[in-house]
């Protein structure tokens, strides 16, 4: 599933970076040091007026003399020939053995000293190297370097069916996010991706729903549901899936066989609600597919059934009958929700067909179908900015139980984002 603009867009956003490394460098202002306090003059005293205060040097035990040259054994059988062997004089002689080694304690604290002293400007040299790195490495993106820049993505996203509208949406959101900043080039690659994630989740605004919630919620049964969309783009079999999902969470089901028109409709609705184990109100072809509506809702209302789900001719949205048709199965039954169902692999056709239907007849959610076998996946990137309605679910395959409820994580991920 939507393999084709994942590749697509690794590779457009490889040549993002790519041509921003190209860019020329732009350092950032440097800002004047603020001191808090005005430093005060200093002037320099002469030495000679210079009062020396020395402090006095105060012992609290002598310090060990020092042998240097003789042996810590020597130094050792000496001081305990002498003074006897008590714990005080071991220990003095113990200092006295280290200050004979090759190092005194007070060269190795100044090696220390200067080795500190060395790793600290050693710290400081590689901070300001670090710095100027930073500085190199840094750029801005000007209006022209985008559109240029951008190039790739837009025909990526064009590619995989993403609608035009959508696309200049990305761009805007992506200019905001890049022109004119000071950027790092290192960071590039994260900034576009974090940018494009973030504009196309936007896509996904439109506040969804339930639909279980929404069947449980009404008090009145049933609740009532017309499906609509042109024909073979798996409305039947979408119908049949939810049917079978509904059931599945206990809720109890009609299916009514509004399409009066196409042939073979009415006995492969009925083929799936016989499978499913669900019960199917139907009339003759060419009846009038409102008073079948009416009938399913009527025998649902009588059994205490929980939704009635209506199947209605697939003809081209632009179809005035069809049209027509429709407004009067609405008319009549007043359903609690309208569902279009359109395939997804079909692009900015399907977009248009929900366009169309929702201007007809208003349509409250969208069902994509065929999503398994769509490698673009513009139209589920697209169809809920410009229809400005939910995807519900979408049809992964041709069992009934290939209905997945829409994720606009999944989505994203799908796409690698
Ligand atoms: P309708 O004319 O709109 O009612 O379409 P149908 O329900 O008869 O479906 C047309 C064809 O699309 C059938 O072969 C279905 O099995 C197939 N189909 C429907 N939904 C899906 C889906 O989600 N994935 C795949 N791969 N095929 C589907």
């Amino acid at each position: 599933m939507f393999g084709f603009l994942k590749d697509k867009l690794k590779s457009a956003l490889s040549g993002f970076a790519q041509k921003v490394e190209e860019l020329p460098e732009e350092k950032p202002k440097q800002e004047p040091v603020q001191l808090a306090k005005p430093v005060e003059k200093i002037t320099a005293v002469p030495e000679s007026k210079q009062e020396k205060k020395v402090e006095p040097m105060h012992f609290e035990k002598p310090l060990p003399r020092i042998d240097i040259g003789r042996k810590p054994e020597e130094i050792h059988a000496q001081k305990t020939a002498a003074e006897g062997s008590s714990s005080k004089q071991v220990l003095e002689v113990k200092l006295e053995q280290e200050a004979s080694k090759e190092k005194s304690f007070f060269d190795k604290v100044k090696d220390k000293f200067r080795k500190d002293e060395g790793e600290t400007k050693h710290e400081e040299k590689k901070g300001i190297f670090e710095k100027i790195i930073e500085v190199a490495s840094t750029t801005k993106i000007s209006d022209k370097d985008f559109d240029e820049m951008f190039y790739d993505l837009e025909m990526a996203l064009l590619e995989s069916n993403v609608a035009y509208s959508v696309v200049e949406k990305i761009k805007s959101d992506l200019k905001k996010d890049l022109v004119d900043k000071l950027i790092r080039r290192s960071e590039v690659d994260d900034i576009v991706l974090k940018s494009l994630r973030k504009s196309i989740y936007s896509l996904f605004d439109v506040k969804g729903f339930d639909l279980i919630e929404k069947i449980k919620e009404k008090s009145e049964k049933p609740f009532i549901i017309v499906f609509v969309g042109v024909n073979g783009v798996g409305k039947t079999s979408s119908i049949a899936k939810i049917a079978n999902y509904l059931k599945k969470h206990g809720i109890t089901c009609v299916l009514a066989a509004s399409d009066t028109w196409r042939a073979a409709s009415i006995e492969q609705l009925e083929h799936h609600a016989n499978k499913i184990g669900i019960k199917i109100i139907k009339h003759n072809y060419n009846s009038d597919p409102a008073a079948v509506a009416y009938d399913a809702v009527s025998f649902a209302k009588s059994k205490g059934i929980d939704a009635v789900l209506v199947d209605t001719a697939g003809r081209q949205h632009s179809n005035i009958n069809l049209i027509t048709e429709m407004q009067k199965i609405i008319r009549v039954i007043k359903p609690d929700m309208k569902i279009f169902v359109g395939e997804s692999v079909t692009g900015s056709d399907c977009i248009e067909q929900a366009a169309s239907f929702d201007e007809a007849i208003g349509i409250d959610g969208i069902m994509l179908s065929k999503a398994d076998v769509d490698e673009r996946g513009g139209a589920a990137i697209s169809i809920e900015y410009i229809v400005k309605k939910p995807i519900i679910y979408m049809g992964t395959g041709q069992e009934y139980d290939d209905l997945v409820e829409f994720n606009k994580e999944k989505i994203v991920a799908s796409i690698g984002l």
